[in-house]
């Protein structure tokens, strides 16, 4: 083994073995191939870092301005200060007046001439050679120097068995094929580039990562994603689900029950629009086919995904099998079983409820009823995976904005519906659109179905952007539209760092509003309150006896209340692009036209002050949240903030776009003529993340 020397926090960063060592490749490089004299490092290397030696003549501690050490190296052609604001006493053992030493660092010009701020310093004879390479700096954690990584690294490159785990296998008739003109190194040799690269590489392109020898690591890992891909989407098509066709109407027959799906389009106070009977269509036939659906319902805040998730529902119950709903907090999953009462109660279906906030009695209860299979449709939170539910007969998983559960999660649905109890078709729904890029590779074994129009008669939202020292203003313009019988909301923002300091201002403005508004009903609704507190406040605001409700953001998704046309939100600065579009999406959706107002406290970040102009200027979810994610990057996406080991190591999905699609070609033919070489790469590439990738 390589790893004596450190055992325990090399082996913590998972470098422990020759393989993990030599894929732990640098972040960054420094030139110490290259000796300048004294002179020509003061004159050359002026804010860049050089390399020089000399003698030391001088060791001082100074106590002005602060404790520091000053060491004075010389050789013929000048003298050079150090300066050390922090040191050991082994240091000033190692520059004792007489010892030659060699030192990198900036030169700078300092009080005293030039100097350098704690350079590296090594007692090295004059003579002592220079290295051949760069040196590697490696990506380290606390308590591991780079000289044990670096002695690790350099030992595994030589072990004997790394010529096996690094062996060239990819057939050269494939890679010349696809790549024609390839100057590409092999993996091998492009491993040790990177970890070792001559002394004149182009140092910009190793560190952009768009040298050859980083395309070439980046490809292997791409194939190894891709082909993970391909195959659970060829292992899905070979597991077996129910197939629910569509179940003829017998509600002619007087004797017979209609279908609760059509039942349920008799209720609806509404028609479809077209994208929702197209998507529908889509979804119907893959629940007809008998192999388990992974498809993605993509539409706007507000484009009608919930009937649609309903109606897939209804399907699936018409068969005899349960449905589930689970969303990724509790207002949201509460909105939905709201609505599902309103619509299948009436058709006699039996709904169940289950979130993590229910009483341990009123739990076991829900669960009996899942397990018995008395629940036809069962909504909630992430607790219908957690809390050990067994579904009685489950056909079919909704999963309502998707993306907002965590990467681990999501492997846990993952892993739940694709179970050897179960496997049922799963739709997800979301309103914030995949981009190109990762809808090829963490999202390519997924079906998408898009609702790109809103139900009619839908207004355009009016959004103005205001200071906050025209807030009497404001309130003045509110109490004019209510006293049109029109109601309101008032939204407070997130204070992250403090749950009681973001309760204190949304108390604080209800209580302004309250006084500023005698005429009519305030209501508070925030995160503190009990789920039956916040209940009976959105019933009330609801049923029009609030006319004004002062919120947190625990409105963000799931209020449905077609009078309230006006939105105002309190520091909108802190608010980030899909937050406002979502809180914005709760206009907008009755006969009044509708405002939002985005208040604003001064000083403005220029990224607030363009979210903001953006956000005045369209209301396009798809434009918003690609402005969104060019700012974010997709880990927020996938919800790599949860748990970085499911990104691909080597690859930026921006800057490498390009060599997804060479991949794709890549694993095609390798799954198709190279059958046998595919379980060897993905072990190479992926080992124990490779089920991180399906979630
Ligand atoms: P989202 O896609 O954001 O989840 P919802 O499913 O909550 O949107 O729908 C938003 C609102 O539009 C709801 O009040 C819903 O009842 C209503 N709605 C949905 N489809 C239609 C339609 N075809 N015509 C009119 N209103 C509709
Ligand atoms: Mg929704």
């Amino acid at each position: 083994m390589t790893t004596k020397q450190a055992p325990s926090t090399l082996q913590k960063m998972g470098l422990d073995s020759p393989m993990a060592l030599a894929l732990h490749l640098p972040s960054r490089y420094e030139d110490e191939t290259e000796l300048l004299t004294i002179e020509e490092a003061i004159a050359q290397c002026r804010f860049n870092s050089a390399q020089t030696q000399g003698v030391v003549i001088r060791n001082q501690v100074l106590f002005r301005p602060r404790r520091q050490m000053l060491v004075t190296i010389e050789d013929e052609t000048e003298t050079l200060n150090l300066r050390f604001l922090n040191f050991y006493p082994s240091q000033q053992k190692q520059m004792a007046v007489g010892t030659h030493i060699r030192v990198r660092g900036e030169v700078r010009e300092g009080f005293q001439g030039s100097e350098m701020v704690h350079p590296t310093v090594r007692a090295l004879a004059p003579e002592a050679p220079l290295p051949a390479s760069l040196t590697p700096v490696y990506p380290a954690s606390v308590g591991v120097s780079q000289t044990v990584i670096r002695k690790a690294v350099t030992q595994a490159l030589r072990d004997p068995s790394l010529q096996d785990s690094l062996a060239e296998f990819l057939p050269k008739k494939l890679m010349a094929e696809l790549l024609p003109s390839n100057d590409w190194p092999n993996l091998q040799a492009a491993i040790t580039y990177l970890h070792q690269p001559p002394a004149d590489a182009n140092t910009e392109s190793l560190l952009e990562r768009t040298h050859p020898a980083w395309r070439r690591v980046q490809f292997e890992e791409l194939l190894a994603q891709q082909i993970s891909l391909k195959r659970a989407h060829a292992i899905r098509r070979e597991r077996h689900t129910p197939s629910f066709k569509k179940i003829q109407d017998e509600s002619k027959d007087k004797n017979k029950k209609q279908s609760f799906e059509e039942g349920l389009l008799k209720v609806l106070p509404f028609k479809l629009t077209n994208a929702q009977e197209r998507v529908w269509s889509e979804i119907s036939h893959d629940l007809s086919n008998s192999f388990p659906m992974n498809r993605l319902l993509q539409g706007d805040v507000g484009s009608g995904k919930t009937v649609v998730a309903a109606l897939a529902a209804a399907r699936v119950m018409d068969h005899g099998y349960q449905a589930a709903i689970m969303a990724p907090t509790e207002i949201l999953a509460e909105q939905h079983y709201l609505k599902m009462k309103e619509w299948f109660e009436p058709l006699g279906v039996q709904i169940a409820w289950l979130s993590g906030s229910l009483k341990a009695k009123e739990k076991r209860l829900a669960q009996e009823v899942i397990e018995n299979g008395k629940a036809q449709l069962i909504i909630g939170t992430h607790a219908l995976i957690q809390e050990k539910v067994s579904f009685a007969k489950l056909g079919l998983a909704v999963i309502d904005e998707q993306h907002r559960f965590g990467v681990r999660q999501r492997l846990e649905i993952q892993q739940r519906v694709g179970s050897e109890l179960f496997y049922c078709h799963q739709l997800m729904m979301s309103a914030t659109p995949i981009p190109r890029t990762l809808a090829m590779t963490y999202y390519a074994d997924l079906d998408v179905s898009v609702i790109d129009e809103l139900p009619p008669g839908r207004k355009p939202i009016a959004t103005k952007v205001v200071k906050a020292s025209r807030r009497d203003e404001v309130i003045g313009g509110l109490q004019s539209w209510l006293s049109k019988g029109l109601q309101a909301y008032w939204v407070c923002p997130l204070i992250e760092e403090s749950e009681v300091l973001q309760l204190q201002t949304a108390v604080e403005s209800f209580e302004q509003l309250t006084q500023a508004l005698p005429d009519f009903k305030v209501g508070l609704v925030h995160g503190r309150l009990k789920a039956e507190e916040k209940a009976a406040v959105m019933a009330a605001f609801k049923a029009n006896e609030i006319q004004l409700l002062v919120a947190t953001t625990v409105i963000e998704v799931g209020v449905d209340v077609p009078n309230a046309a006006l939105m105002v939100i309190e520091h909108a600065e802190r608010f980030g692009y899909a937050q406002i579009h979502q809180l914005r999406g709760r206009v907008g959706r009755g006969s009044a036209d509708s405002v939002c107002i985005l208040m604003y406290a001064e000083p403005l970040s220029m990224a607030a002050k363009e979210r903001l102009q953006t956000l005045r200027e369209t209301s396009d979810g798809f434009v918003i949240a690609e402005r969104d994610l060019s700012l974010r990057g997709p880990g927020e996406l996938l919800g790599a903030k949860q748990s970085g080991d499911a990104m691909l190591r080597f690859v930026d999905l921006q800057r490498d776009a390009w060599l997804i699609e060479l991949a794709q070609q890549a694993a095609e033919r390798l799954l198709s003529e190279h059958a046998d070489l595919v379980e060897r790469h993905l072990e190479r590439w992926l080992g124990s993340r490779a089920e991180f990738l399906k979630a």
